[in-house]
């Protein structure tokens, strides 16, 4: 199965499905990505406050992938915001990960009350310029934080890895992006297990019409709104049920019927409010 892949303002290419690492085990990680990578997957979400930055990087250098079929993300920290902690913390992901350049980078979290996304973006300006990421991007921006960089600095981020699902959908952060060329990552995608998404008759119905399951559609949904998705999962059977969505193709009416479950139901913290 061919990963479509869409393409960064610096240019790059990313595939629209990957495999994320948020809460996988430190000890299990090496394993799990040998899983995701051995099955197709080519993108890898990582961050430093995952914990298991290691582990990827050891998935990576026994899968004998070469680097440029790879696409590897990692975040700075909260705690790394700044202009010389974000210079070490990219030194110290890079050591772990095994790798000489990440794909992208990205600031985790605004942290709007640490007020220091601003210098932490110039940072990351430095670092790609340095070579040690290919591309750089943001996490968990609202439109208020965006409209700061795009004012106080002279790169626009090339993603924002944002909460997204049918429950909560974005639309002013999207709207954002799709008119500054920021492409939409969904963090969440399944909303994490906390909504009974999957019993939704708008789901079930369109999982039924197509013999999917109903994880299936709701990523579906997601590769045909634009977004780029990586669900996590520690079981080999639904990280390749997750890889499948290829092969299948959701009605404009099914499209719309998953749109209007809208309801602005985060399953996790409002960017405000960590910090
Ligand atoms: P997700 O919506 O991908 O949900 C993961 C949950 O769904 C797990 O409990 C898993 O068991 C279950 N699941 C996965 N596939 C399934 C399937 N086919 N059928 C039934 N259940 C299934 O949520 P997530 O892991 O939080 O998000 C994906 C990735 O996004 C993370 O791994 C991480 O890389 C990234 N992320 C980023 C941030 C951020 O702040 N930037 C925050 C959270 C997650």
């Amino acid at each position: 199965m061919t990963v479509p892949t869409l393409q960064l303002n610096t240019g790059h290419p990313i595939p629209q499905l990957g495999f994320g690492v948020f809460l996988v085990d430190p000890a299990e990680t090496e394993r799990i990505v040998s899983d995701a990578l051995e099955l197709g997957y080519r993108h890898i979400d990582a961050a430093a406050i995952y914990r298991n930055e290691e582990g990827v990087g050891r998935a990576i250098a026994a899968s004998g992938i070469p680097r440029n079929e790879l696409f590897i993300t990692t975040k700075l920290w909260n705690d790394d915001q700044g202009t010389q902690s974000a210079h070490d913390a990219i030194e110290l992901s890079l050591e772990k990960l095994g790798l000489e350049q990440v794909d992208l980078y990205l600031i985790h979290w605004p942290t709007p009350k640490r007020d220091l996304y601003v210098e932490s973006f110039k940072a990351l300006e430095q670092i790609r310029a340095s070579g040690k990421a290919a591309s750089i991007g943001v996490s968990n921006f609202l439109v208020e934080h965006l409209e700061r960089l795009e004012a106080e600095t002279d790169t626009v981020p090339a993603v924002n890895q944002i909460e997204l699902h049918p429950y909560h959908q974005r639309p002013a952060e999207k709207a954002y992006g799709h008119d500054h060329g920021i492409l939409t990552e969904a963090w969440g995608p399944l909303g994490q297990g906390k909504y009974p998404l999957f019993e939704l008759p708008e789901i079930t119905a369109v999982a039924a019409a197509h013999e999917r399951s109903a994880a299936q559609v709701v990523l579906r949904w997601h590769i045909q709104q634009g977004h780029i998705v990586f669900p996590k999962s520690n079981n080999r059977a639904r990280m390749q049920e997750n890889f499948e969505l290829f092969d299948f193709e959701l009605t404009d009416v099914e499209q719309a019927s998953i749109t209007a479950l809208e309801r602005g139901a985060r399953v996790g913290a409002d960017p405000r409010e960590v910090n």
